[in-house]
């Protein structure tokens, strides 16, 4: 227990000082088509496109496919994946054996280059195809903060209308580097994005974000997943989580083993999300993004 305590205060570290809030009830995620079902997922969860917010003892929760079932969870985790890229492919396949589906946050950039290491369009089409969330991450994902608002809204909405264009069902944002001000903030907001995932938020007092967020347009989150933690550290922040119940919002990027600092081996992926697949009988499930948020589509902004 120790030494997972010490994890969670190494995952948390760079969380700012937000003050502990009471729990919210209730949460009101709009009804959101999950694509065709799949072998691993979600043909035995026919009623899950109606899901919704649910309470157990008081406690509130969302409606979710866990191990082949509708459960009401209290604590959701969400799987996020950042930067598009090709190494993701073999992620998705990975929550797809779990019954599970991810948000994946992409930006122009890297489905514009033609590159091993970035993921084409017609792959992130697929993996929509198969019932993934596909969000924004801007153009060319520069430090938001160091542009003009001029700038920051050329960076976040043209690269949401990029996505629409090509035909994804873009909802929902994540910050690059978790760079974000009120300025930036705001354009997400002129973007037309329902949310906007952040990377720090979580403290000692605050174990997971809300069902409905203190701010859905900076969503608190741990710091993204690195090479050095292990299976137990991420399963330590669910645990702690299932507490007080809510939504854990975990952002991967690299898939490999070694290759980046900011890389899970695949193995850790697959035995972290085996663990989570059992989870249900503690009434832990996942869920997209855009399964907790809800809201509709908002119109393409292109801006000057
Ligand atoms: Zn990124």
């Amino acid at each position: 227990m120790r030494k997972w305590a010490v994890a969670i205060s190494c995952l948390i570290a760079a969380c700012g000082g937000t003050p502990p809030e009471s729990q919210s009830t209730g949460g009101a995620p709009a009804p959101s088509p999950l694509g065709p079902p799949s072998p691993g997922g979600f043909a035995a969860c026919p009623g899950l496109a109606e899901a919704g917010s649910c309470t157990v003892a008081g406690k509130p929760g969302i409606k979710v496919c866990a191990a082949g079932t509708v459960i009401c969870a209290t604590t959701v985790v969400s799987l996020t994946f950042d930067d598009a890229l090709a190494q993701q492919l073999s992620a998705a396949a990975v929550l797809e054996k779990h019954g599970m589906r991810g948000t994946f946050f992409l930006n122009t950039w890297r489905l514009r280059t033609s590159n091993v290491e970035n993921m084409t369009a017609a792959q992130a089409k697929g993996l929509q195809d198969r019932g993934h969330e596909i969000g924004g991450h801007t153009l060319d994902h520069p430090h938001l903060t160091t542009l003009s608002s001029d700038q920051q809204h050329v960076e976040i909405c043209n690269d949401r209308a990029n996505l629409i264009s090509l035909g994804f069902d873009v909802q929902n944002f994540a910050y690059p580097f978790g760079d974000w001000n009120a300025s930036v903030r705001q354009a997400v907001a002129d973007c037309r994005y329902n949310s906007a995932r952040d990377i720090t938020g979580l403290t000692a007092e605050i174990a997971a974000e809300t069902f409905v967020p203190k701010d859905a347009l900076v969503l608190r989150a741990p710091r993204s997943v690195q090479r050095t933690d292990s299976v137990a550290d991420l399963e330590a922040l669910v645990t702690r989580a299932e507490g007080a119940g809510g939504w854990v919002l975990f952002t991967f990027h690299h898939i490999c083993d070694g290759c980046a600092t900011n890389g899970i081996r695949p193995d850790d992926l697959d035995g972290f999300l085996g663990w989570l697949e059992q989870r249900a009988k503690q009434g832990t499930g996942t869920a997209r993004v855009r399964d907790v948020i809800g809201g509709s589509t908002q119109p393409a902004v292109t801006w000057p």
